[in-house]
């Protein structure tokens, strides 16, 4: 057995080993809890708890809320709605999401497809058939993202099966790769799965970091092995309330990331899912972190701010209001410091004088 392999036996998934670990938690709450959504913790992840109710627990220990919320939906995307087969959301015109497993190394309280993962029933080598042969008939698809559950938790001859059916398809040229491996179970990063997956470059990870406490020595060795290997790096957090939504902390796992050579590519507005209520933030909160990074550190740092639209309309993005007014003569803007400047625009005499002393 690989030490991921290990890790992933050895750690908590049931009520029981949790309460050896916790004898403070409520088992017969939790155990209701449990029988609708799994627990996952394995033993990387629980050795960064410090104690209950900090940063890193309450992304994986069930709180009573996630049965007693009922204001939000099971499938808040309407990503079943957008599958043309079982396993595959097609929303976008040339691209789409393939789920090839609902497994995870840990199991996120606030996870946006909790209705699926840990289902125990892993999806059949069938419906993944179907899920290539619909990229195969769509010649629109150029980018394909493999999602679940995690992908790296299967093992490296199933991702080169499925990543190497993937790569022969002509009108594939992007494939990447979502995962929270690398801030969850690093040690599942290893040369093998690099030469593995490497064979079929270009493939870019989309990984999930949610807090500056999972940038450890591990999750760097993992991401430095990545990157030498030539995967480029993108990082996706959801706005959590009491874990992550405040100004300085994403700041520091953002500029913390840069180091790790992840590129901080998406801030989520936490879905409107079904038993995840409990972590969701008014758009104030996501506006004060945003306003936080731009011009305060470095434009590599900054994620898109995003709304995932209920319902299936797809991400949009928002924006602080830097913009104050804008019309033919002017905009008037605000900077990262709240000072107003002016953007004066061509008038067409303008525009025509200077084109007439050009050199050419
Ligand atoms: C997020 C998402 C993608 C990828 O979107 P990008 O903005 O290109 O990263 C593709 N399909 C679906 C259904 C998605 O939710
Ligand atoms: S790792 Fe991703 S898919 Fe798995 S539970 Fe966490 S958020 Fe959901």
């Amino acid at each position: 057995m690989e030490e991921w392999q290990r890790l992933l036996v050895e750690g908590v998934n049931s009520v029981q080993k949790l309460k050896e670990r916790f004898p403070e938690i409520d088992e017969r709450k939790l155990q209701a809890i449990a029988r609708k959504y799994p627990i996952r913790i394995n033993h990387y992840y629980l050795g960064l708890i410090q104690e209950l109710g900090d940063p890193i627990a309450r992304q994986v220990i069930p709180e009573e809320e996630e049965i007693t919320d009922i204001s939000c939906f099971e499938d808040a995307l309407n990503e079943e709605g957008d599958s043309p087969v079982p396993g595959l959301t097609h929303r976008y015109p040339d691209r789409a999401l393939f789920y090839v497993n609902y497994q995870c190394a840990i199991y996120c309280r606030y996870c946006t497809r909790k209705r699926k993962v840990g289902d125990p029933a892993s999806i059949s080598r069938a419906n993944i058939q179907k899920g290539l042969d619909y990229i195969r008939s769509h010649t629109e698809l150029r980018d394909i993202v493999l999602s679940g559950g995690d992908p790296l938790l299967l093992k490296d001859e199933q991702l080169d099966e499925i990543v190497g059916a993937l790569r022969a398809i002509p009108h594939v040229e992007i494939i990447r790769i979502g995962t929270r491996i690398p801030s969850v179970l690093p040690q599942r990063v290893t040369q093998g799965l690099c030469d593995t997956l490497k064979k079929h470059h270009p493939i870019y990870l989309m990984v999930h970091f949610s807090h500056p406490r999972e940038l450890t020595a591990e999750s760097k060795r993992a991401c430095d092995l990545l990157a030498d290997n030539g995967f480029p790096m993108m990082n996706q957090t959801v706005l959590l309330r009491g874990i992550n939504d405040d100004p300085q902390v994403l700041k520091e796992l953002f500029v913390g990331l840069l180091r790790l050579r992840v590129k901080p590519y998406y801030l989520f507005q936490a879905d409107q899912v079904e038993g995840a209520g409990h972590f969701r933030t008014n758009l104030a909160k996501g506006l004060d972190v945003m306003k936080g990074l731009r011009g305060h550190t470095s434009g590599l740092a900054v994620p898109y701010y995003v709304i995932d639209a209920p319902g299936g309309g797809g991400k949009i993005p928002i924006l602080p209001e830097y913009l104050i007014k804008c019309d033919e003569k002017e905009a008037v803007m605000r900077n990262y410091e709240g000072k107003i400047y002016r953007y004066d625009f061509p008038t067409k005499e303008v525009a025509w004088e200077s084109s007439s002393r050009s050199p050419f």
